[in-house]
């Protein structure tokens, strides 16, 4: 079966099935390690279960691609991967703190410190331990969010000592901007986690991360030594413009529940807020924001029906969307038709400029409801 053809058993009964491409993912993972500059490794940031597509299948998919250093937001997550990748090395974005140190070190996971109490916690799980805790340093260099600020690099930097315990061999930052490549501060976040680095030199040789996906299309300079793609490993453009280089991974279809005809003039859905002719044509749709599907795409989204676009109308509700299909014949929109929300002809990227958000609000939505399907996988 095709994949943009899922035979109607396969969702009856689902409001929609949501089908990612394994193989895609394995291939944006070997296009963006390509891109790299030489020496450059490429991690896999697969936070918020791989950005909604299912940590499951999507880690061992890029480990089988050759990835093998993780990066995961959370404890929580860090020991689902752990599980899933018994070898992998696995980062922890948010850090650590006195309550999650035992659960970091039972699972082997390296934290990154964010601040000085970070670093408090984690010297204290290790002293009590005797034996080395890798880390990770994230250095703030103007997102103004986690890390550590100019002036706590150089107290790092002074004092060694307080690292006393930890097995330091990698800092970080992280760019605000770098889906453009013009802006500012780009190169003014470069300069300071260069000026970083090299203040904390005493440290020891530290291996540099910066790139994020989108930074991964920034000049070389920008690469360091390991980058962490999130994003486009799951097929969201990179860029601000310019055809989208990553291979499409997500499919999201819906399947016509009943059509009807607008007799006299009347409005579509809650609120009454899209007004109907008559002769028009609505098809209801079992999908709505209960599965992740935005409810600010009320009156703006489109969809497509073989091959043709058509607009949802009115407002989206919890387990419904409707569609204006009086632009397709009769016969394409009937009861089980199926409606392709996100795909080829409509992406992620596309769906959440409708929505007024980014393709990574989209992906991490699409919650648990969907039935999932997996296709291009050669593991498990
Ligand atoms: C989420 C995240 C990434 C991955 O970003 P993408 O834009 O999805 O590639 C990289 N680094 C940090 C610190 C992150 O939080």
């Amino acid at each position: 079966m095709s994949r943009s053809e899922p035979c109607i058993a396969e969702i009856r009964g689902a409001g929609g099935i949501l089908t990612i491409d394994l193989a895609a993912i394995a291939d944006n993972y070997r296009r963006l390690a390509d891109r790299l500059s030489p020496g450059a490794e490429c991690g896999a940031v697969v936070k918020a279960d791989a950005y909604g597509l299912g940590l499951d299948r999507v880690a061992p998919t890029l480990w089988a691609a050759g990835c093998r250093r993780f990066f995961v937001a959370i404890v929580e997550e860090g020991h689902r991967l752990r599980k899933l990748l018994p070898e992998a090395v696995i980062y922890v974005f948010n850090g650590v703190e006195p309550e999650t140190a035992p659960d970091m070190e039972a699972a082997s996971l390296i934290p990154v410190l964010n601040h000085p109490g970070q670093v408090e916690a984690w010297t204290a799980r290790a002293r009590a331990s005797g034996r080395p805790f890798p880390a990770m340093i994230h250095v703030d260099t103007g997102m103004n969010r986690l890390g550590f600020s100019p002036s706590d690099v150089e107290t790092l930097a002074a004092c060694s000592e307080r690292l006393a315990g930890l097995s330091v061999r990698e800092a970080m930052t992280h760019l605000a901007c770098a889906e453009d490549p013009e802006h500012p501060l780009n190169e003014e976040q470069l300069d300071r986690f260069r000026w970083a680095m090299e203040t904390l030199a005493p440290l020891g040789p530290l291996r540099a991360s910066l790139a994020n996906s989108s930074a991964i299309f920034l000049p070389g300079r920008y690469h360091f030594d390991l980058a962490r793609p999130g994003s486009a490993l799951y097929g969201v453009h990179p860029q601000e413009s310019g055809p989208n280089p990553m291979a499409q991974v997500v499919t999201l279809q819906g399947r016509i529940l009943q059509t009807r005809r607008i007799d006299s003039p009347a409005t579509v859905g809650y609120g009454a807020t899209h007004s109907a002719e008559r002769g028009i044509r609505i098809a209801t749709i079992g999908v709505g924001y209960g599965d992740g599907y935005l409810r600010s795409l009320s009156n703006s989204a489109s969809a497509f029906v073989g091959g043709v676009r058509v607009p949802l109308v009115g407002r989206v509700s919890m387990d419904l969307i409707t569609i204006d299909v009086s632009a397709l014949p009769e016969d394409a929109a009937h009861p089980g038709s199926v409606v392709e929300l996100i795909g080829r002809q409509h992406t992620a990227d596309d769906l959440a400029r409708e929505a007024g958000t980014i393709a990574y609000e989209i992906l991490t939505a699409l919650g648990r409801r969907f039935t999932r399907r997996y296709v291009g996988g050669n593991t498990g």
